[in-house]
């Protein structure tokens, strides 16, 4: 079952939980996981630090040039490094949500990300999540998720999460972000977040970490029934 180059897509809304449940699942099943929103957060973080001017394409291109982007695991816990700066903590302010969702409707932004995450599926198992992972990065994946749940469940999860960490916020602040990259989202010309036609749906409004963590070893499951 480990050897056998499966790749499970998750896709879904903003702040929905796909990577709190692509962890659990890739660690249950011993699969690399990436988070591929982590990547366009980081693109975002660089171009906010350095003033990038996303109406410019050749200056987009340069910026895209001078990025590299790494990741691996510390203590067991995933970071992202944005030119050697570990910048997993930053990535999740709101400074960066604000803006990810404008930075990740550059096409070529999105060509660059791509390349780099269909390299990381070429010869291991794979948990990526995204929102066009199973449309656009892996549309062969063998497992594919599409996650929803009701947007004030989300609002409040991503609440709790923000301000455990500091974060000085209102919830309203925090659903009108959701809201607002839920928009921008499905509506790009990019590869817009849509569900694939063979994506399973999973809303977890009422689930916890445990159900949905069984629902998705059950589709990983009938791959190999
Ligand atoms: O998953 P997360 O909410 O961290 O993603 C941040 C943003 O990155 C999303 O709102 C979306 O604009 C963008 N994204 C994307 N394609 C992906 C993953 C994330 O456009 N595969």
């Amino acid at each position: 079952m480990s050897n056998k180059n499966i790749i499970v897509a998750i896709d879904g809304y903003s702040s929905c939980g796909k990577s709190t449940v692509a962890k659990a699942l890739a660690k249950e099943l011993h699969y690399v996981y990436v988070d591929s929103g982590a990547m366009y957060r980081a693109v975002t973080l660089y171009f906010l630090r350095n003033n990038i001017d996303i109406t410019n394409i050749g200056v987009v291109d340069q910026a895209l040039e001078d990025i590299h982007l790494d990741s691996h695991k510390e203590a067991g816990v995933t970071k992202i490094f944005l030119n050697g700066e570990d910048v997993s903590e930053e990535i999740r302010q709101m400074h960066v949500s604000e803006n990810v969702s404008a930075v990740s409707a550059i096409r070529n932004v999105r060509k660059a990300l791509v390349k780099q995450q269909q390299k990381m599926g070429s010869r291991k198992n794979l948990v990526m999540d995204g929102r066009d992972i199973g449309t656009t990065v892996f549309p062969h994946a063998q497992v594919k998720i599409f996650m929803t749940a009701d947007p004030k469940v989300r609002a409040e999860r991503r609440f709790l999460e923000l301000t455990s960490k500091g974060e000085k916020i209102t919830l309203e602040e925090v659903f009108e972000n959701i809201a607002h990259r839920d928009y921008q989202d499905t509506t790009r010309e990019e590869s817009p977040l849509i569900r694939a036609d063979d994506a399973v749906i999973l809303d977890n409004t009422n689930m916890n970490e445990e159900e949905q963590l069984q629902f998705v070893l059950g589709e990983v499951e009938k791959v190999h029934a």
